[in-house]
């Protein structure tokens, strides 16, 4: 039983250069955050050695005394952390990722084929609700479903409700999606359910994003109307990369529903094997951080550090797309200042700060989006607070001026090359070279 470092030297640099990146950079991406130490020993235990296919109590692997404890240890807490009533609600914590939760979910819900409304990826919705270009079904949720996303508001940046409504009339969506990726804003629900409800469509709420604000009542939480929540556990929620189906036991007008059977199956054999028990239980110890006042105190600070940088970024002339934020992010609008959201990331890339590029509405290449998304949840588990993302605004405003003075310096056919070397992911040495 050697260690890392002796076993295999070259992988134990590698991590150790990433663990390096991590704690050097200011990590500004939206969906990533920093787990304790606590969920990392867990997500590192030899829980990765066992199968257990099945559920607890019904296994098709035996010595699993220990497993289905985890796993119900799990589930209790994932319904500790929203507060919800066991015999309403029923939860599966198998799903490798917040992708194969979604696929799972609309496994259960749907039939080939049935129709399904989720927001545009453009307008800051994620790929795994239905997304397709003009020309292709790209996500498999497009491929083995009929979807008609809905957008945003090209004025605006908030979700274009009265078209949705207007949209699925035509369409009659057997289930409508909600929940996005890059979205600053909170959603009406209330809305969502009453367009769902004129077409017997089910209503899903992919908290991704914000769970950890919904637990910390940072957001609203959807439970009340929507029939199954799926999440991502690595955002917000701080914990390993997972994710988690919650499904109604019971409907909203007190009958049963069929839901537990069809999400359990959707999972597991349908769409999964084994479940990875390590991640499970590591998923099990950031709920039971979710439920201490500490993690209010974190996610309250969250919104407050992303409130923060909309105004002082929108202090110095920004665009923030909605004009401003609810939530952990904040969606820039470079288009204004003529640049693009490929070019600034890479700009930060080289001064040690973590962004991504994103679509703003109205954009036209995914490859070369006019914004970036800039997100509080990370810095904030490193305790910065609004002063500090004031000076992070500061720093942002200094990599928007480096970037606009190369585009002026470089001219027109430099300008090209500039622009083609950033937008195919040039090398470090290569921008080094340009400027
Ligand atoms: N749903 C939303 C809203 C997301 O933002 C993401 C990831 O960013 C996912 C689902 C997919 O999660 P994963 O990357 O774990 O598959």
């Amino acid at each position: 039983n050697t260690s890392l470092e002796q076993e295999d030297p070259e992988m134990f640099r590698l991590v150790e250069l990433e663990k390096y990146r991590q704690y050097s950079c200011l990590e500004l991406i939206a969906s990533e955050n920093f787990t304790s130490q606590a969920v990392m020993e867990a997500n590192g235990s030899p829980l990765t050695n066992k199968y257990s296919e099945g559920l607890p109590g019904a296994r098709y692997y035996g010595g699993n005394e220990y497993i289905d404890q985890v796993e119900n240890l799990c589930r209790t807490r994932a319904l500790a952390a929203f507060e919800l009533d066991p015999a309403v609600w029923g939860v599966n914590v198998q799903p490798y990722s917040g992708s194969t939760a979604n696929f799972s979910a609309l496994t259960a819900m749907l039939a080939p084929h049935d129709r399904i409304m989720g927001l545009d990826l453009p307008s800051g919705g994620h790929l795994t609700h239905g997304y397709q270009t003009a020309k292709k079904k790209i996500s498999s949720s497009a491929i083995y479903f009929e979807s008609l996303p809905y957008q945003v508001d090209m004025k605006t940046g908030v979700i274009d409700y009265d078209r949705l409504e207007q949209n699925a009339a035509l369409f009659r969506p057997k289930l409508v999606i909600c929940g996005a990726s890059a979205y600053a804003r909170d959603w009406d629900y209330e809305r969502l359910r009453k367009v769902a409800d004129q077409h017997g469509a089910f209503l899903m709420a992919d908290i991704a994003h914000i769970s950890g604000l919904i637990a910390a009542h940072e957001q609203k939480s959807p439970f009340e109307l929507a029939d199954v929540v799926t999440t991502t556990t690595h955002k917000t929620l701080r914990g390993p990369r997972a994710g988690l189906i919650f499904f109604r036991k019971v409907n909203r007008d007190g009958t049963p529903t069929d839901l537990e059977s069809r999400v359990n199956m959707a999972v597991f054999p349908s769409n999964q094997g084994g479940p990875h028990n390590n991640t499970i239980a590591a998923v099990a110890v950031a709920l039971k951080q979710v439920a201490t006042p500490a993690f209010r105190q974190y996610a309250q600070q969250v919104r407050k550090n992303a409130a923060a940088l909309a105004n002082a970024l929108t202090a110095k002339g920004y665009k923030m797309v909605t004009g401003g934020t609810d939530n952990h992010l904040v969606l820039w609008d470079l288009r204004p200042v003529k640049l693009t959201g490929s070019k600034l990331e890479k700009i930060c890339d080289l001064v040690n700060i973590t962004l991504n590029k994103n679509a703003v509405h109205g954009d036209t290449s995914a490859l070369s989006p006019g914004g970036v998304r800039v997100g509080a949840p990370a810095l904030t588990s490193r305790s910065f607070k609004e002063a500090d993302f004031v000076q992070v605004a500061e720093f942002l405003h200094r990599a928007v001026l480096i970037a606009l003075k190369i585009q002026d310096a470089a001219g027109s056919k430099m300008m090209k090359v500039f622009s083609d070397a950033v937008d195919k992911g040039a090398a470090a040495e290569d921008i080094k070279i340009l400027k």
